[in-house]
């Protein structure tokens, strides 16, 4: 063991050394990749060295996601606190399912979940749990709309009149959860947004009280915070009066910025959010922990023991099950996520949680600044969103984002609203100051200006 972490240190002491000259890893198409890389795995083992050699390859070649040229994802940066409790729940691998099996660890999952249910402002009804993924705490969230509006289902199988209403600017979980539940995707609603990508809400209504009419079952409304382009935060607050007037179970997507809830600053953009019914938010997002770390939060945790407890009901539930975090868990075995947040959260103090969110803020109105002041740009941002949005030179956004990748000069990634296509920069890595921000306009902007030929080889006219 002691060899094996001499080497993870050895490995990575080189690869932070290597960063910062080289923020982009080489490129390796992937047609070319089984040929440039020793991937296949043999009958006989190799040498200790051998290992090495590869180990260090196969790192050195990996995206870089942490570095200041790394844009292209919801997430980005390191930090060194959470993963120092991510590397610690690896060395030892309790899983969180029984008080027996993870003992204090089970204590740092309910104090995160516990202190997020008080800033959102529920009481000692609320609940929560850590899932693989926004993707998955989004799936536990309709499971629960489903059972509390058809408690049999969870027994008898789905009856075919449930319907589900999301924005068409929402993430893609939402149909497919719907296919993994019984719902169906063609039971999914895709309701309209407005100009700046927020779902309209008298759209939503229509849609509603249209499928009344003809029989179906409303069953969830799924709301956003940070739709994946333009980072919009749809009307929480709306949209809780009409699930309240029909009844709906309410869920808030907030896998990309619901992490604004830690800013006092910014925690307006989720007005009414102790209304609704579930809420998810990504710490691996906003938070900058290792991925994944994805919270799900439930106003009455009830529904958590209805729909993911083995056993018949909430009501046989013993007090020692409090702590047997397994009978509210999507999975069996599950990592300790929890650990890594704590870990940050405890070392930064809840203070600490909002600088993070109020630097992505203010590095997006440096971008968001640049963009409007330079007339080579086109702007397509919205305010209040850390999702920074643009075209240059009228360059075709995904010619100009790919060409970057090949080149190892950024990694950035593009996004469409309505006919639109164009670069969308997310300032989501707090490690990263005002200059990195103007260095990705200065090394986009010399990339185009000493490529002419590629981009005129990829008949773009610059
Ligand atoms: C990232 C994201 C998800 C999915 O989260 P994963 O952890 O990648 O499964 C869901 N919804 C939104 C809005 C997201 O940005």
């Amino acid at each position: 063991m002691k060899k094996s972490l001499e080497l993870f240190q050895q490995i990575v002491h080189n690869l932070l050394e290597d960063e910062t000259k080289n923020p982009v890893a080489e490129f390796v198409p992937s047609g070319e990749l089984f040929e440039r890389m020793d991937l296949d795995l043999e009958e006989h083992p190799i040498s200790e060295e051998d290992l090495a050699t590869i180990l260090q390859d196969l790192v050195f070649k990996a995206p870089r996601t942490a570095t200041n040229a790394f844009f292209n994802q919801l997430f980005g940066g390191r930090n060194d606190k959470a993963i120092l409790g991510d590397l610690l729940s690896v060395m030892l691998n309790n899983s969180m399912y029984t008080y027996k099996a993870a003992g204090p660890m089970i204590g740092v999952e309910k104090a995160v979940l516990r202190k997020v249910c008080d800033i959102i402002g529920w009481d000692e009804n609320a609940g929560g749990t850590f899932a693989s993924g926004g993707s998955m705490t989004n799936f536990m969230g309709m499971l629960m709309a489903r059972d509390s509006k058809q408690n049999e289902a969870r027994y008898e199988g789905v009856k075919n009149n449930l319907t589900v209403y999301t924005s068409a600017e929402s993430h893609y979980s939402t149909p497919k959860n719907a296919a993994f539940s019984g719902i169906g995707r063609n039971q999914v609603r895709s309701i309209a947004v407005d100009e700046v990508g927020r779902m309209d809400v008298d759209a939503l209504e229509a849609a509603i009280v249209q499928d009344i009419n003809e029989g179906y079952v409303p069953t969830l409304v799924n709301a956003t915070a940070g739709t994946t382009v333009l980072g919009a935060f749809d009307n929480v607050d709306a949209i809780a009066g009409i699930c309240h007037t029909y009844n709906i179970w309410f869920h808030v997507d907030g896998a990309y910025c619901g992490s604004v809830i830690f800013s006092k600053k910014y925690t307006h953009l989720l007005k009414g959010l102790e209304k609704v019914d579930s809420f998810s938010l990504n710490a691996h997002k906003m938070m900058g922990t290792p991925l994944t770390c994805s919270l799900l939060m439930v106003k009455d945790k009830k529904y958590l023991y209805d729909s993911f407890s083995n056993d018949a009901s909430y009501l046989y539930q013993t007090d020692h099950d409090d702590f047997n975090l397994g009978k509210t868990s999507l999975q069996c075995g599950r990592r300790n996520d929890a650990l890594k947040f704590w870990t940050l959260w405890k070392s930064v103090g809840t203070q600490g949680l909002e600088g993070m969110v109020n630097k992505q803020f203010e590095l997006a109105d440096v971008a968001r600044d640049y963009v409007r002041n330079h007339e080579d740009y086109e702007d397509f941002s919205i305010d209040d969103s850390i999702s920074v949005c643009f075209n240059y030179k009228g360059i075709p956004a995904r010619d100009l984002c790919t060409l970057l990748y090949e080149h190892s000069q950024l990694l950035v990634g593009y996004g469409s609203f309505g006919d639109r296509e164009f670069v969308r920069l997310v300032t989501i890595n707090v490690n990263n100051d005002k200059d990195v921000i103007l260095n990705f306009f200065a090394t986009l902007e010399r990339f185009v200006e000493e490529n002419e030929a590629l981009f005129l080889k990829n008949r773009v006219s610059v």
